[in-house]
């Protein structure tokens, strides 16, 4: 190799080449983000479309992170598009604001369907009944804004039109659809914690729902002797009393497919949903080394995972609310 590669470098792109490049702010919290969002590919190509947009990169360095920052909060698709818009507007006031707002869609909430047409939201009777932006923030005419974030059964579907094609920027389906965190035998403080976790997943773009609550310790058995002494497949590894759902402090949680109905796909986003439920300081089956169990999630703070069965005694003396009250967590 000659030297005469280098002659072609001239003083200036030496120079430059030289200065060590200290990140701005945006660039620092654009690789936080990053961090957070390793395990959920999808809400990280949604970041690449906003970081890679020409309005955003024309935006100040303030600018920017308030963009990041509310794309940090709700990391999908839906919001991309909506901070670009912004960035669009920011820059061009004169910009068509339709850019905010997806083309079509669905929403349900509250009992009512609504169809989605250019951020307007219309009624059973076509009527225009409010609007809806890509942010996911909606209003009824004549009522609060509200966001379809804080309600995890809401049915929600953003489009947006590219191209001839109009795609998906945001799909959720109920993540509760038959009550089953309603249970009374569930232990409060596991609901809560898969509310959060549930919450959180479908801000990040994950359609998951709730597909198993309580069983009680009779049931267990009749599911462990299922594949063994019985016909069937094997489905737990659990005895009657050896798993925290038999105490009302385990959940198990799988994804929507397109119809809403659930599924467990190999190629699902389980490993950031383990990561949100570890968040909730709940312990998550997909780390367990010998059996993992991708969708279940449990609550037991002072016991370790395999110590279920240590409160198998204290459950047939006094039920469920002596369980609660021996681990510190009762009503
Ligand atoms: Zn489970």
């Amino acid at each position: 190799m000659s030297l005469d590669g280098i002659s072609g470098t001239s003083d200036l792109q030496a120079a430059t080449l030289d200065t060590p490049q200290t990140p701005t702010a945006d660039q620092v919290r654009e690789q936080e983000i990053r961090t957070t969002l390793t395990n959920n590919p999808p809400a990280l190509e949604a970041l690449d479309g906003l970081v890679g947009d020409d309005n955003y990169a024309q935006l100040d360095e303030a600018q920017k992170l308030q963009a990041l920052e509310a794309f940090a909060a709700t990391p999908n698709a839906a919001t991309a598009a909506h901070q670009r818009g912004q960035a669009a507007v920011a820059l061009n006031p004169g910009t068509d604001s339709s850019l905010l707002a997806p083309d079509a869609g669905m929403l349900t909430i509250g009992g009512q369907t609504y169809a989605i047409e250019h951020g307007q939201l219309l009624d059973a009777q076509g009527q225009p009944a409010g609007t809806i932006g890509n942010d996911g923030s909606f209003q009824l005419t004549g009522q609060e804004a509200q966001s379809v974030y804080d309600d995890i059964n809401a049915r929600v579907q953003l489009r947006e039109q590219v191209g001839n094609e109009t795609v998906d920027l945001l799909s959720l389906h109920p993540a509760d659809p038959n009550g089953r965190l309603d249970n009374a035998n569930l232990n409060p403080q596991i609901v809560e914690r898969a509310e959060a976790v549930l919450g959180q997943a479908r801000r990040e773009g994950l359609d998951m729902r709730v597909v198993s609550d309580f069983r009680s310790v009779e049931e267990q058995d009749r599911l462990y002797a299922q594949g063994r002494t019985t016909p069937g497949e094997i489905v737990t590894n659990a005895r009657g009393g050896s798993s925290w759902h038999n105490y009302g402090l385990a959940v198990d949680i799988a994804f929507n497919d397109v119809r809403g109905q659930p599924a467990w796909p190999e190629d699902g986003n389980w490993t950031r949903y383990g990561e949100i439920a570890v968040d909730q300081g709940l312990e998550w089956g997909g780390n367990w080394q010998r059996f993992p169990d991708r969708p279940h999630i449990e609550f037991h703070p002072g016991f370790g995972a395999g110590e279920a069965r240590n409160l198998l005694n204290t459950y047939r003396e006094g039920g469920l609310d002596a369980v609660w009250q021996r681990m510190g967590i009762g009503q």
